[in-house]
């Protein structure tokens, strides 16, 4: 079947029966792009919805899935990787630049210099670094690169000595449950103690086994933090809660992704995106199944994580909002 953007009746009806007396009032989205189509690498999925998503239509479409919330983040780019991200960068310093309680992080290539990085950080008032998988050079498939070929030393040492958070995606099959992630990990987060690093798709926990695995090598790390972007299943969220506490657990809907329609499951030992084009949802089982939008599916893998926790409701404001407020001085 076809992508699509658009709102169904059914969702609406799924947020006031499962989500709206979860969902606090106000969100700090740690974890959402804003972008002109062009910037990204691989367009026709996103082709159906805006052309340019700008912080005013991100506000109106992010109500598809918390309708009536007041939405504030940390915002990057689409631009994840040559040439793109440097206007991609200059598009989104100016998107973030329009809300006060908003925030914006850099995307840098591996190749870059680390004092440019530094200059571009200050130059477009960010306040951390967005690397991605996708700058890797020489490889097969990038989705083997490990953690120092798109995030390297020297650009966690500007981080470290400007005080910047680092969103970082990791690859390889076994996402935090390989032993290489695991050490890179630790080692630049206690020799660079200032810079703050956000382990993105909470550790990339797309087959949650993989964070549940590999969670405890970090144990005892002050300056990690884990964002739920595009996560669908409950379990690393409770993982990285039962071992952090709920207070790195960051609230981020990885808007564009939030609004297409169906989910992550983790299948054997990897994971498999299940969209809209994936299968004909019409036939695949007995009754037709109506697929909701990745956001929502994403908000009740919180609240069931949330529940077994026996999460407060402030907790559960820290995790949407206060957090990450507090991680860029917002509170
Ligand atoms: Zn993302």
């Amino acid at each position: 079947m076809k992508m699509t953007w658009e709102q169904r009746d059914y969702d609406l009806e799924f947020f006031r029966r499962e989500l709206d007396s979860f969902v606090p009032d106000t969100i700090f989205d740690a974890h959402a792009h804003l972008y002109e189509l062009w910037h990204w690498k691989v367009q026709t999925a996103l082709a159906a919805g805006p052309h340019k998503a700008t912080l005013e239509v991100f506000q109106e479409q992010i109500q598809w899935i918390t309708p009536g919330r007041e939405t504030h983040g940390l915002f990057f780019g689409g631009g994840l990787h040559e040439p793109t991200y440097r206007a991609s960068n200059e598009f989104l310093a100016r998107e973030a630049a329009k809300d006060p309680k908003s925030r914006g992080q850099l995307i840098v290539s591996p190749r870059q210099d680390p004092e440019e990085v530094r200059q571009e950080v200050r130059r477009l008032s960010m306040v951390g670094l967005k690397v991605y998988h996708l700058f890797v050079e020489n490889r097969p498939s990038t989705n083997d690169a490990e953690i120092e070929e798109f995030l390297t030393e020297e650009h966690v040492r500007i981080a470290h000595e400007e005080g910047l958070s680092v969103t970082l995606h990791m690859v390889k099959p076994r996402a935090l449950a390989d032993p290489a992630n695991q050490v890179r990990i630790r080692d630049y987060c206690e020799r660079y103690p200032n810079m703050r690093l956000i382990l993105a798709h909470a550790g990339r926990s797309f087959n949650p086994h993989h964070t549940i695995e590999g969670i405890h090598s970090l144990e005892g790390i002050r300056n990690v933090w884990f964002d739920t972007s595009a996560v669908t299943e409950a379990g690393a969220f409770e993982a990285i809660v039962d071992t952090f506490g709920h207070q790195r657990l960051l609230w981020g809907s990885d808007y564009p992704i939030s609004h297409f329609r169906g989910r992550c499951v983790g299948i054997g030992d990897q994971f498999l995106w299940l969209y809209e084009d994936s299968l004909d949802w019409k036939r695949i089982s007995h009754v037709e199944i109506q697929p909701y939008l990745v956001g929502m599916e994403s908000l009740r893998a919180v609240k069931l994580a949330a529940t077994r926790l026996r999460l407060t409701d402030s907790q559960v404001e820290d995790v949407f909002c206060n957090n990450g407020l507090k991680l860029f001085d917002l509170d």
